[in-house]
């Protein structure tokens, strides 16, 4: 034992020397314990320790622990994507029988899972027009177990009044899902609003790198989870945990939807400058925005931080007078679009939002083109629109590019 690897690790000093202090990256499957009597304290949930990473692995736990402060969370559960985030919690809730009342302005892929999948699992969603509130009281009824919205919709760009459906969530005694991955922490915090839980894509802005999937599910502490009769019986034994300890017996042990510990190490990276990227992709579009709003070759530009968008008011009281760093350019018709798209030397042509970079995409064609004539105009999608996700760029190059790109049409 005297080489120099061995020496290594069998020094104390060196063992026992400073802590790390970016996050730690734990790839292990499983873990061990000295004694059978110990193991068996762990799985009879005496004592707390991991087990399986399909249950639990301490670099999934320092996310969950990170997402849940900022969201003023009592707990939260990551998941392998935000679609895996929002099924996981929607079917902890919502069993065959049940019913949902959703935003009909949501993001493709949760609108897919509850009007087409969860329909063959016994689960109806009642969709209403989130501009005016009242609409999801009316439809409220017996078999109702949850309300789903998301802060701004996309590509749609309409803001939900988080005040007036939250206090109708509380009146109603059904805890309110808030999927706030356009807003993040930064621009608003649902649980001041009466959400029970907040969902995010961390894929995109909580990550904010492009570079790793996944989701959470973040429990406010404001829902009575005794309310909900999947939970009642769980309730009496983990009280105000009911959610996140069905949740993470059920989605996490059975359906297995846990995170790559790989994933949460990438996104526990990326979150450390979660402050810094929204402030910069915030302040980028609306002067992106700004500069093209009264752009001849644009019939119109949408974004919630023009005086022109109809909810800029409530959009700045509610998130702190900063808009999101989406918005959508209108142009003549779709050819026009494609040229612009084609023009353009920053903005990168893709499926996604919350990068570094700018992204630029034809919804219509693309993420879009499965949906009904109907259900486009529900999310306002048509031909002669472009959705935009400023990045971090140089905000200067940004306007020139789009400036120069738009000239040439
Ligand atoms: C992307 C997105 C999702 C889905 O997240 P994935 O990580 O792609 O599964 C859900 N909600 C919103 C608002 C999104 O933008």
């Amino acid at each position: 034992m005297t080489d120099i690897n061995s020496k290594l690790v069998n020094n104390p000093q060196i063992q026992s020397g400073g802590q790390p202090v970016s996050p730690t990256l734990v790839t292990s499957t499983a873990f061990e314990y000295e004694s059978g009597s110990e193991l068996e304290e762990v799985f009879a949930g005496k004592k707390f320790g991991h087990v399986y990473s399909r249950l639990g692995n301490p670099t999934l736990v320092t996310l969950e622990k990170k997402i849940s402060e900022l969201e003023n969370g009592i707990g939260a559960v990551s998941a392998a994507s935000g679609m895996a985030a929002i099924s996981g919690a929607v079917l902890t809730l919502a069993h065959a029988g049940d019913e949902i009342v959703a935003s009909s302005s949501l993001f493709g892929g949760t609108y897919e899972l509850f009007s087409e999948v969860l329909p063959d699992y016994g689960i109806k969603t009642r969709f209403v027009d989130p501009g005016k509130p009242e609409n999801f009281r009316e439809a409220i009824n017996s078999r109702t177990r949850l309300l789903f919205v998301e802060t701004i919709g996309n590509p749609r760009l309409d803001v939900v009044d988080l005040d007036t459906v939250g206090t109708i969530s509380r009146e109603e005694n059904l805890p309110l899902i808030v999927d706030s991955t356009v807003t993040t922490p930064l621009l608003v915090r649902p649980e001041e609003y009466g959400a029970a839980l907040v969902v995010h894509s961390t894929t995109k802005y909580i990550n904010g790198h492009g570079n790793a999937v996944g989701g959470v599910v973040v429990d406010t502490g404001n829902y009575d989870w005794e309310k909900n009769p999947h939970l009642a019986q769980n309730s009496k034994e983990f009280g105000q945990f009911a959610f996140i300890a069905t949740m993470r017996k059920r989605m996490y042990r059975n359906f297995g939807i846990c995170m790559a510990p790989f994933n949460a190490y990438l996104t526990l990276t990326g979150l450390e400058s979660l402050g810094a990227r929204m402030k910069l992709h915030c302040s980028n579009t609306l002067q992106l925005a700004s500069s093209l709003r009264n752009n001849s070759k644009l019939k119109k530009v949408r974004y919630p931080g023009l005086d022109n968008h109809e909810q800029h008011q409530l959009a700045g009281r509610q998130f702190r007078n900063r808009y999101g760093a989406i918005m959508t350019l209108h142009l003549k018709n779709k050819k026009q679009c494609f040229e612009l798209i084609d023009n353009l030397n920053i903005a990168h042509n893709l499926a996604n939002i919350g990068d570094t970079r700018t992204l630029i995409i034809h919804p219509e064609s693309t993420i879009c083109r499965e949906a009904s004539a109907d259900e486009k105009k529900q999310m306002g999608v048509d031909e002669t629109m472009l959705r935009i996700c400023v990045g971090l760029e140089d905000i200067k190059d940004l306007i020139a590019d789009f400036q120069e790109a738009l000239e040439k049409l």
